[in-house]
């Protein structure tokens, strides 16, 4: 639950991952559990920050340990593979160590065969796409918080939560190579993007998807051992 500037609702970092899982979990007969709604705190660099009005998040342990129950718990209904698909940047050290500490707990109880994948899901969108979409400049994932990626994105799967005339223009943020605590508000633009949406279109969403949907699900096919325990578990 993070502003993602003037234009967008603030719930694409929940909205995105839980539509691409939707349509991976139908390539490879999987099943998709309820998204968690609230994530790591926003950084300024990556997220704008948390100072920023609306976004509100969890401290980074709580989601450790939240994450690390649920998946305990899908440990003790006999499921032995997850995919974890990350749509906020900040979740990632987080939810790893979630991860980490629920396989821990699980073996001490006796499950040694339980395994995860974490993957953020614009890892998968490829240099070529990346040429269409960004197709001046590509200022790195870091930036694109509000911007093209996820207001495109939206754009496609939930265009009723994008007001594109609210659309703002910017270059894309710059920051010092060092984090100051607490932050500096003006370090982070007004609108609360990082980089300008305005190039955002349904039509790159698609693109944007397509490739997501696409690369994630090839990648949880190849891994065989998934691919057996996929088939167990239906
Ligand atoms: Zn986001």
């Amino acid at each position: 639950m993070e502003q993602h500037g003037p234009h967008m609702s603030m719930n694409p970092d929940v909205i995105i991952p839980t539509r691409i899982s939707a349509a991976v979990a139908q390539n490879i007969s999987a099943l998709v559990a309820p998204a968690f709604a609230y994530g790591a705190k926003s950084q300024q660099k990556s997220g704008g920050g948390n100072h920023m009005c609306g976004t509100t998040s969890l401290d980074g342990h709580t989601l450790s340990l939240a994450l690390k129950d649920v998946l305990k718990e899908f440990g003790r209904h006999g499921v032995r593979r997850i995919a974890v698909i990350n749509g906020h940047y900040e979740n990632m050290p987080f939810a790893t160590e979630g991860i980490e500490l629920a396989i821990q707990e699980l073996q001490w109880s006796g499950v040694d065969n339980f395994q995860v994948i974490i993957l953020s899901y614009w890892d998968f969108v490829t240099q070529d796409t990346i040429k269409k979409v960004f197709p001046e400049e590509f200022a790195g994932w870091d930036v694109e918080h509000g911007g093209v990626l996820e207001t495109s994105l939206m754009l496609h799967l939930k265009p009723e939560l994008v007001d594109m005339s609210k659309a703002p223009l910017q270059k894309p943020a710059t920051f010092p190579p060092y984090t100051l605590f607490p932050p500096i508000p003006e370090w982070t633009p007004a609108s609360g993007c990082l980089s300008s949406p305005a190039n955002a279109t349904a039509e790159k969403g698609k693109l944007l998807f397509d490739v997501t949907v696409t690369g994630i699900s090839t990648t949880l096919k190849q891994e065989t051992s998934w691919q057996q325990t996929w088939k167990k578990f239906l």
